[in-house]
Formats: C-alpha cells, structure tokens, sequence
C-alpha cells in the first residue's frame, strides 16, 4: 500500500513543514496526547534549517537592538540543549577582538557580555584578554590598534541532525511524519480549516486527509500556502551565507567574531565538522525560495572581512569545500536595514488553524509550545507535556560528529532517505565538508542504498546525477563566477 494510503482518514493534528519549527511543534504534540501528521514537501530541514551558521546562541547582537527578552530566552534554550542533548549541541569558545576607534568599545562589550552571563544559569563565562593574550588565543590576528578580545561562550550544533532527531522522537511516542510529501492546499468547511490535499511529490499520488487543526510551519513558504484564511504577516525573505574551508588551509583554535570593516555587522569563523565555517550575510532575498545560492558578492564580502582579522591567511574562493546559502524566514516589520529586521516569530490563528513562522533555530522549543498552547485552545485534548519535561530519550543518541565518514553514512541510510542529497546533504553533512562535494563517497554511499533501500543500477546512476548536477549549482563554490 502506498505511503498517503496508509494514512487514517482523519487526524487531530497536521503540521505542515518540516524544518526546526515544524520539528519542535511536533515533537512536542507526539506526547500531548493527540494524534498528529507532519508533512515535508522535500527532505526534512531541506528549506531553511539546514542552511543556518548551525550556532544555539543567545544572541548577543539582539542586546544592541534591545532585544532583552530574545536574548535571555535563547541562552536560557541553549543552556538546556546543551544539558539535555550533549551529543547535538556542544559549547562553543569564541573571541571577539576589539580595536581602537572601532566600536563597540572594551565598556560597552563588557557590558554586554556581563548580562549575557546574567542571563546563563552556569555563572560567568566572559573575561577580558589583553592583546598580547589575544593574540595568543587567535594566532595571525590583525595587530594595529588591538586593544585586546573578549572571551565568551555560546554553543554549535549540526541543524539538520537537530531536525532529524525531533522527527525520530516524535515518531517514537506515535507520531507519523512524512518527507517528499507536499500540502497542496488547505481544505475549508462553514468558515473552519478541517484539512488538507496532501501529494507525495516521488509518485504525484494525492489524497484528502481531515484534520482537526492544521499548523502551518512552512518558514519562509508560509504566508503562500494555497487556501489557508486571511491574516498571515508578510515576510521578508533575508538571505545568508557562508564558505566552507578545510580546517587545515584555516585552522582556528574557537570561534572567533567581529565586525565587518565595511559596514560593521558581524561576522565570524570557526571549527565545525572537521572545516572551518565563515559567515554569513544578509541580504533582502528576491530570487526564487527554493534554492538560494550565494552569489559572488556574499563571497567577496566575506572573505574581505577575513582578510581584514587574519592578514596573512591569504585565503581565496579558490581554497574553498563549498558554499551555502539559506533564507531567513523574517517577518516584515518595516526595519531599514535587513540586519535591523527582528528576529522573533509571529503567530495567527483562525478556526481549525494556526499559522507560525519566522524565530530562530536555538528558540524552536519555545516557539513549538507556543504554536501548541495556541491550538489546546482548539484542541482541547491536547495537553502539553510539563515545560522541564526533557526533549529526548537517551537512547536516541549518537556520537558528536568530526568528521563524516563512510561508517557514519551507512548507519543513516534509513533514516526516510530518498535521495543520495538526502544522505550526503542532511542526515551527514560530507557534501559541505569534503572536497569536490564528498565525491569519493559518492560510490561507497550508493552501494549502501543498494543493499539497504534496494536501489538498483539504474536508479544509483540516476541518483549520482541528479546529486552531482544539484551540488555543483548549489554548493560548488567554483560555480560563483
Ligand atoms: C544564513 C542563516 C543563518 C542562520 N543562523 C542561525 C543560527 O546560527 N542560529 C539560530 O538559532 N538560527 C539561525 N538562523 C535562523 C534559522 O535557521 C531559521 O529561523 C529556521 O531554520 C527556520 O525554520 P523553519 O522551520 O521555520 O523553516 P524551514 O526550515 O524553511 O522549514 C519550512 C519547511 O516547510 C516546507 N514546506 C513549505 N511549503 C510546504 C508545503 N506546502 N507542504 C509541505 N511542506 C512545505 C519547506 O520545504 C521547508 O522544509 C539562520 C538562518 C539563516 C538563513
């Protein structure tokens, strides 16, 4: 039986959107005691939520637009994702050089980072380093006018691994989540959503399915789902990204930030995966949604800045494994500048339905409960778990990953992969960390889909290509021109 006629005809809940929000609500709904069906038009984390600087940070840039309430929640968040999920989220050292006549100054970053302590239940992380310390931490460092760096900590994750483990969990405790599966358009009866039209995008079969609430988590698709109720807040779709270097061409002992020379927003680098991460942009996004690439510009941009902190790194487009780039799903409230554009998510609601978007990766759990207290006042069967109730079951968990490897690739396999990106893009990440797209896994990959999904050799060519054609246009950083 096919996977949409397996499914009942009714059910409580529908999340639409597989990405970190759309993960968290359900994750959080699998055990509050309704039934629910989340809905992936492509792979999980495949629209956004693979795309991001992948840091659970409190957000200390949002102190300097006053966003005290966002940065206290998401350190609280990141806090508890590094106790509850050790082997997802791990905590991240960062220096932040500071120079004469560059602000924010020595005061106002001490400061800064004060609260930010305030905020973090594990007591002060930050102090002040001379420049000579400094420049000890950080060797290669731009030494006019240092004044010294500030030490910090936040933290770093692998998003699309963090993704995943939402959907495995709420699977555990009963729910059923499907990828390549797209909601076509919402069903309305008497003024009330009550369903949806739901296509499995790999055999175009389609279906109706009744639901007793419908969350639209579709990020920065969601203002454009067909049929759902007035009311969605417009979007203004921002663009970031990011370089891959191998660690060895840019070996950084942390992570280290600081602001761009030209227009002073920040940027930083650091260790993930076995490369060296350098982002990230932001741009208002007019292009096509569905596959972003970075652009040329983004590129020189950001290896401009590099050569402004690290001089003698010499590093050009030429040394990089790949590039990337996502959109955020940011709500438009009318900010100037993209960088000035809030952060926070937004929420609406019309009978049988909730519309949720725009937050960050660190905050997902915050924003799912909301999401889900929201529809309780629709569902009334729905009964959230207690707030300190922990995220995952242990046995879920997986060796931090350093570099991906074959072994790592084949374990992964069943995890609902359907493509070779599946499994080189998001379940491992070896098509960004390892030269020219992780092409000598390309074989060994396919001949663990072979034995374990049944491909056969008509299918691994078709795959192969279709893997290699997308990587170069979207990651192969040669590919900018
Ligand atoms: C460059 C960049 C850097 C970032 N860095 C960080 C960071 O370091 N830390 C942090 O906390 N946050 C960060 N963020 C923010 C964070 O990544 C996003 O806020 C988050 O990933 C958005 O998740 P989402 O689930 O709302 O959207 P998405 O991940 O885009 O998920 C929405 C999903 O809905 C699916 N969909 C759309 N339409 C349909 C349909 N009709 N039917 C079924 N499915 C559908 C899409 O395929 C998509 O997968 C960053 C974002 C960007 C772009």
């Amino acid at each position: 039986m096919s996977r949409l006629a397996q499914l009942p005809a009714r059910v409580d809940l529908l999340v639409i959107g597989g990405g970190i929000t759309g993960a968290g609500i359900f994750r959080e709904a699998a055990r509050a005691g309704v039934s629910v069906l989340l809905v992936e038009a492509r792979d999980y984390a495949s629209g956004t939520s693979s795309w991001s600087s992948k840091l659970v940070h409190g957000g200390l840039r949002y102190l300097k637009t006053g966003e005290w309430r966002l940065t206290a929640e998401s350190v609280r968040e990141r806090e508890r994702l590094l106790r509850e999920a050790p082997d997802l989220v791990q905590s991240l050292d960062f220096v932040m050089p500071l120079y004469r006549g560059i602000k924010p100054g020595k005061t106002t970053m001490r400061l800064g980072l004060w609260l930010y302590d305030r905020f973090s239940s594990g007591g002060a992380h930050s102090r002040f380093l001379p420049a000579a310390e400094a420049s000890a931490a950080q060797p290669g460092l731009r030494a006019e006018n240092l004044l010294g760096a500030m030490r910090y900590q936040d933290a770093r994750t692998d998003d699309c691994r963090l993704v995943w483990r939402l959907i495995e969990q709420g699977q555990r405790d009963g729910g059923l989540a499907l990828n390549y599966v797209v909601a076509e358009q919402l069903l309305q009866a008497q003024g009330r959503v009550c369903g949806a039209t739901l296509r499995d995008a790999e055999t175009g079969e389609s279906r109706e399915i009744a639901a007793g609430l419908v969350i639209n988590a579709a990020g920065v698709w969601a203002d454009a789902l067909p049929g759902q109720p007035a009311g969605a807040p417009r979007l203004r779709p921002l663009r970031g990204s990011h370089l891959v270097f191998p660690q060895a061409r840019l070996p950084l002992p942390q992570a280290v930030g600081w602001l761009h020379p030209r227009d002073q927003r920040p940027v930083f680098a650091y260790p993930w995966q076995g490369a060296t991460l350098l982002g990230t942009t932001d741009l208002d996004h007019r292009e096509e949604l569905w596959n972003p690439r970075m652009q040329r510009a983004e590129a020189d941009y950001l290896l401009e800045a590099l050569d402004w902190l690290l001089p003698g790194a010499g590093l050009g487009l030429g040394d990089a494994l790949s590039s990337y780039a996502g959109v955020r799903p940011v709500v438009d409230d009318g900010a100037d500048k993209p960088s000035a554009a809030s952060r926070e998510s937004a929420q609406w609601a019309s009978p049988g339905y909730i519309g949720v978007t725009g937050g960050k990766l660190t905050t997902f759990r915050v924003t799912a409960r909301q999401a889900l207290r929201a529809a309780a006042q629709q569902l009334p069967a729905l009964r959230l778990a207690a707030d300190a109730a922990a995220l995952f079951d242990r046995a879920l968990s997986e060796s931090p990953a350093e570099l991906p490897d074959l072994a790592q690739i084949g374990e992964r396999v069943g995890e609902q992969v359907f493509h070779l990106d599946d499994l080189l893009l998001r379940r491992s990440r070896a098509g960004l960390v390892l030269p020219e797209g992780a092409e000598a896994l390309i074989e060994p990959a396919l001949a663990a889909c072979r034995a374990q999904l049944a491909w056969d050799d008509q299918r691994c060519a078709a795959e192969a290509g279709r893997y290699r054609e997308y990587w170069r246009r979207q990651h192969d950083p040669r590919g900018l021109g």
